[in-house]
């Protein structure tokens, strides 16, 4: 029975005709300002996450980040935890883990970001991921989601990626529950390089960092 369940991965830019889930937090200022894709903050909020859970849903963020950073196309993401304070947190992508979709509960991820102005070029982005889902904990577990597949997928619309029709994509509408899915497809890292095209020296330099803290 669960193994049919699968439920959506959603997306919302302001120009899109998509009715959104009612987010908790705050919303984003429209005020637009484009992000080095080369030095992409990612600003991970694990609020509410037990000290047990917290290394995994963490390395998970992290893991998903770094995929995309390997991808072979002009971009890079940098990963902070929330306290760190040596990048604009107003300028980043946020990734939080809150309840989203109360009332229906068919959303696992949620990515709220604006409107690209050209190609190769990112905006302030916020990816909300379901605190109310079950997600895997360790190797082969059954009856949870893999955190890592769900904000791979929502980075990949924080880049600006559309839906993918295929499933075998990262990019596909839905994730199924017990589904593992490690890697980019052809299709995912065609279109990531498409919009993130390697100019002349790229990003090389700007290899991936990751600011963690330690919680007390
Ligand atoms: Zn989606």
């Amino acid at each position: 029975m669960f193994s049919l369940l699968a439920i959506t991965l959603a997306m919302f830019t302001h120009d899109a005709h998509a009715t959104p889930p009612t987010p908790s937090g705050s919303k984003l200022s429209m005020a637009s300002e484009e992000i080095n894709p080369c030095q992409i903050p990612v600003y991970v909020n694990l609020a509410g996450v037990s000290n047990e859970l917290y290394p995994i849903y963490s390395k998970a963020i992290y893991d998903a980040a770094l995929t995309w950073n390997t991808a072979g196309a002009g971009l890079r993401f940098r990963v902070r935890d929330w306290n760190y304070t040596g990048d604009r947190k107003d300028g980043a992508v946020s990734v939080v883990y809150t309840e989203i979709d109360p009332v229906n509960n068919r959303i696992i991820g949620y990515t709220h970001r604006l409107p690209s102005t050209g190609s190769h070029t990112i905006q302030r982005a916020r990816v909300q991921i379901n605190s109310t889902d079950p997600y895997c904990t360790q190797p082969g577990q059954t009856g949870c989601y893999e955190m890592f597949n769900v904000v791979l997928h929502e980075l990949g619309h924080a880049l600006g990626l559309p839906h993918s029709d295929d499933p075998s994509d990262v990019m596909t509408l839905h994730v199924k529950i017990n589904e593992s899915r490690r890697t980019l497809s052809a299709a995912d890292i065609h279109a990531v390089r498409s919009r993130f095209p390697l100019n002349g020296a790229g990003c090389e330099g700007q290899e991936e960092s990751f600011a963690w803290s330690k919680r007390l």
